[in-house]
C-alpha cells in the first residue's frame, strides 16, 4: 500500500500506465507539427492526432468532426459559453445553474460584465436541477443554458436528457460541462442531445493540459466564436500547434476507459459503499448528494463536529482527500455547492469529498476507514476536552 492512500481522484486522476506508454512513444515518434501537412514527419502527427480524434469520438457517441482539442476542461467551458454568446446574432440571456464549475460560473460572470443577462438556477438538497424550474426561466431571448452531467464535489449527475428536452423545446442551446463523467459513466452526446460538451484528459486517468469540446454539426450545425485566434487550427476554433501527445494519450486513456467502464464502476460503487458505510457507523455522519443518481467513484458526507480540513490535515500523511472542489481550497469561503444544497457556512466546513479510482483496493478503503474514523472521535474528543 502506497502512503498517503489517493482518495482525490475528482480533482485529478494519475495517468495510467498504459497511457504514459503512449504518450512517450508519441512524444519521440510523431514530433513533426501536425499542420505541417508538407512533410511527412507532419503527416504522421497528424495522422496520430486524427486517430485520437477517431477514439474520443467513438468515447461520447460523437464524429471526429465534431471533437475540437483544447487545453482542458477549463478552456472548452470557456470556448463553449464565451463562442456561442459571441456569436452577433442570437438572443442575449442565458441559464446556467449555482452548482457549476468555476470555469463556467466565471465565464458567465464574465458576461455579465458585458451586458448580457444570466440566469442562475438553484438545486434542491440533493444538487438536482428541476426540469420544471428549467422551464419557468427559459425566455424567448434565451440562447444558452449550461448544466453540468455530474458534480465534481457531491458527485450528483442531472437528469440531463429530461433537461435537454426544454432547452431545445425553447430553442435555446444546450452546453454541458461533462468532465467528471466522460471515462466515469456512459456519456453520449445523441442520447443527451448536447449541443456542446466539455472534458478534460486528467479527470480520466490521461495527461494534464489537454481536453476537448464537442461542438454538434449533425443535425444542427452550432456556430461558435473562437477565444484563440492565429494559425487556423481546428477548424479555425482553436488556433495554436496542437499537442500531439497529449491528445494521443487522451484517445488511448478514454478508449481504456470505456473498455473498463462497466466493471470499473461496478468494483468502484461496492468500494465506496463499504466505505460510506463504515464512516457513517461512527455517528453523527451524513451522505450529500442524490443516493440513487450519484458518480459511482464518490462519497462526500458531513461529519458534525468536526472541521473538515482539520481533518484532512491530521491525517495528511496517510490518506490524501478533500474539503471542497481543488481550485477553491486556497479560499475560507464555503463550498457554492455545499451552501447551494442548504448547507450554512459552519456546516458546510464539516464536509469532506472522498474520490476513489482505478487502484483503489479493499485494503486501502478499510485502512481509511480505521484510520479516519479514530481521527474523528479524536478531533471531537478534543473539542470537548
Ligand atoms: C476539473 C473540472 C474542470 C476543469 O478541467 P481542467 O481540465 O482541469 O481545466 C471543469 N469542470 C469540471 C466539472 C471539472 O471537474
Amino acid at each position: 500500500m502506497r502512503l498517503p492512500v489517493y482518495l482525490d481522484h475528482h480533482a485529478t486522476t494519475p495517468v495510467d500506465p498504459r497511457v504514459i506508454e503512449s504518450v512517450v512513444t508519441s512524444m519521440r515518434e510523431d514530433f513533426g507539427n501536425a499542420s505541417s501537412s508538407d512533410n511527412l514527419y507532419g503527416v504522421r502527427a497528424a495522422e496520430a492526432v486524427e486517430s485520437a480524434r477517431e477514439k474520443v469520438a467513438t468515447t461520447i457517441g460523437a464524429t471526429s468532426e465534431e471533437i475540437i482539442f483544447t487545453s482542458g476542461a477549463t478552456e472548452s467551458d470557456n470556448l463553449a459559453i464565451l463562442g456561442v454568446m459571441g456569436i452577433k446574432a442570437g438572443g442575449d440571456h442565458c441559464i446556467t445553474s449555482v452548482i457549476e464549475h468555476k470555469a463556467v460560473l466565471d465565464s458567465f460572470r464574465f458576461l455579465e460584465h458585458r451586458d448580457k443577462k444570466v440566469t442562475y438556477l438553484p438545486v434542491d438538497h440533493e444538487g438536482m436541477v428541476s426540469t420544471e424550474t428549467l422551464k419557468t426561466v427559459m425566455r424567448p431571448d434565451t440562447r444558452l443554458v449550461s448544466i453540468m452531467l455530474a458534480n465534481n464535489e457531491i458527485g450528483t449527475i442531472q437528469q440531463m436528457s429530461a433537461l435537454s428536452k426544454v432547452v431545445h423545446a425553447g430553442g435555446a442551446l444546450l452546453h454541458i460541462d461533462a468532465a467528471q463523467a466522460v471515462g466515469h459513466i456512459p456519456v453520449d452526446v445523441e442520447r443527451l442531445d448536447a449541443d456542446l460538451l466539455s472534458f478534460s484528459a486528467h479527470k480520466a486517468y490521461g495527461p494534464k493540459g489537454v481536453g476537448g469540446l464537442y461542438v454538434r454539426r449533425r443535425r444542427r450545425r452550432v456556430a461558435i466564436e473562437p477565444l484563440l485566434v492565429g494559425g487556423g487550427q481546428e477548424r479555425g476554433l482553436r488556433s495554436g500547434t496542437l499537442n500531439v501527445p497529449g491528445i494521443v494519450g487522451m484517445g488511448v486513456a478514454f478508449s481504456l476507459a470505456s473498455k473498463e467502464m462497466r466493471e470499473e464502476s461496478r468494483r468502484l460503487s461496492d468500494l465506496r459503499d463499504v466505505l460510506q458505510e463504515g464512516l457513517l457507523s461512527v455517528g453523527g455522519v451524513t451522505v450529500n448528494g442524490n443516493m440513487k443518481s450519484r458518480l459511482p467513484h464518490n462519497l462526500n458526507i458531513k461529519i458534525d463536529g468536526v472541521d473538515g480540513k482539520a481533518l484532512i490535515s491530521s491525517v495528511a500523511k496517510t490518506v490524501t482527500f478533500s474539503a471542497s472542489s481543488a481550485c477553491a481550497t486556497q479560499s475560507v469561503e464555503p463550498s457554492h455547492v455545499l451552501t447551494a444544497i442548504g448547507h450554512s457556512p459552519e456546516s458546510a466546513h464539516m464536509c469532506v469529498r472522498f474520490g476513489l479510482g482505478r487502484w483503489t483496493s479493499r485494503e486501502e478503503i478499510d485502512f481509511v476507514i480505521d484510520t479516519v474514523s479514530k481521527a474523528i472521535l479524536r478531533l471531537r474528543n478534543i473539542r470537548q476536552g
